[in-house]
């Protein structure tokens, strides 16, 4: 067997005339760019995450950083004021806090839940503090009632960063629509994927809305009329058109990926392994499948052997990064074991029973000592 970490071409597939279609019905329309593709895809994507308002942008990364910026413009946050974050995340949730010239301070995780250290977030306020990004790391739902009640009583704005959670659902509610604002990513091989790049901001609050879409459009109120000092950041009509498609099998494609999570679950057994705590079906999405070992790299290298690739999501915390020289002095114990100990197996919608079948048996055939 030759099993790669995501295959995106079956992924594609799997919706592939449908997708086929609406790229042709954008090429032979001639309109790419603030059209009625990207129209339509916010009116239904914010249908599906329960919010008010959609503003489609260029990525993942883009919607963190707009976000941030226009709390500024609206007043919310300042410069070098302090916004909390998991130590153990993807690196652009920092950039987006680090790029706006605010602080970010690093919180450490549970290791089992994977979610933020409680006592830590308490302990970590100041009189700067002005926000809480939570991120839906792996597509784990990290947002609970604690969440909500220390940022409504000590006047926290509350981020989510839920790249990596499209169709998560907390108590009926899908993440995204948690807190104040949500950024998303359509990277391709996200649950929601495009064939390129593409993001967006969910919200309630309309006024932060426009000011998002009218900073990702060179700043513009009405043509050629700049409020901000904007940039350039918009989705593309073909990557609308495309998560249109693929956004009516969103639910279809995580239940798939949960089928796998259930099997892996289920059978995998070693003990040098372990899994993080099973979360209640619909509160996870498995956008990643860690798994944590001491012996991260045999595995790694063993399953490599018999052709199973896996990812290390991820090897470097962003405290840790040679960017961040100014946060290198930090201690994060969990995270940091974590970047150590952490191996991501295949898991996306179009992977066979067979494959997932080897896959357990291959690493719970895995001995540490032998196969170093
Ligand atoms: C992918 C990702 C981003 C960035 O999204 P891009 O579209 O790649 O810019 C941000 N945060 C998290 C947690 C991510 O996984």
């Amino acid at each position: 067997m030759n099993i790669p970490y995501l295959d995106l071409k079956a992924v594609t597939a799997l919706h592939g005339e449908e997708i086929q279609t609406a790229v042709a019905e954008v090429v032979g329309g001639g309109w790419y760019l603030q059209g009625a593709a990207v129209q339509q895809f916010e009116q239904h994507y914010a249908a599906y995450i329960g919010t008010r308002h959609c503003v489609g942008v260029a990525n993942g990364l883009d919607a963190l950083t707009l976000t941030l910026r226009a709390y500024k413009e609206m007043g919310r946050i300042g410069e070098g004021d302090e916004v909390l974050v998991p130590a153990n995340t993807f690196i652009a949730t920092v950039l987006a806090i680090t790029e706006n010239g605010l602080k970010p301070v690093f919180i450490d995780v549970d290791a089992d839940m994977l979610d933020l250290n409680l006592d830590q977030l308490q302990q970590s306020l100041t009189s700067k503090t002005k926000a809480l990004m939570l991120v839906h790391l792996y597509g784990r739902c990290t947002y609970n009632e604690s969440i909500r009640s220390f940022c409504k009583e000590n006047g926290l704005l509350l981020i989510e960063d839920n790249a990596q959670a499209h169709g998560c659902i907390y108590q009926h509610q899908k993440t995204g629509s948690l807190g104040d604002v949500a950024c998303h990513s359509f990277y391709p091989g996200k649950n929601l994927g495009a064939l390129g790049d593409g993001g967006a901001v969910t919200t309630d609050d309309e006024e932060l809305a426009q000011i998002i879409r009218s900073i990702a459009n060179y700043g513009f109120e009405k043509k050629y009329v700049a409020a901000y000092k904007g940039r350039n950041s918009r989705l593309d009509e073909v990557q609308a058109a495309v998560l249109d498609v693929k956004l009516r099998y969103l639910d279809e494609d995580n239940d798939r990926r949960q089928v796998v999570a259930n099997a892996y679950y289920a059978h995998i057994q070693h003990e040098a392994t372990h899994l993080p705590s099973l979360m209640e079906s619909g509160t996870n999405v498995y956008h990643i499948f860690p798994v944590f070992t001491p012996h991260r790299d045999a595995l790694q290298h063993y399953l490599q052997e018999k052709g199973i690739h896996t990812l290390i999501h991820y090897p470097v915390p962003p405290h840790q990064q040679t960017c961040y020289r100014e946060y290198n002095h930090l201690t994060l114990p969990v995270t940091e074991r974590l970047a150590r100990e952490e191996l991501s197996l295949p898991l996306h919608p179009a992977l066979t029973d067979a494959e997932v079948s080897y896959i357990i048996e291959t690493l719970n055939s895995f001995h540490p000592i032998v196969n170093n």
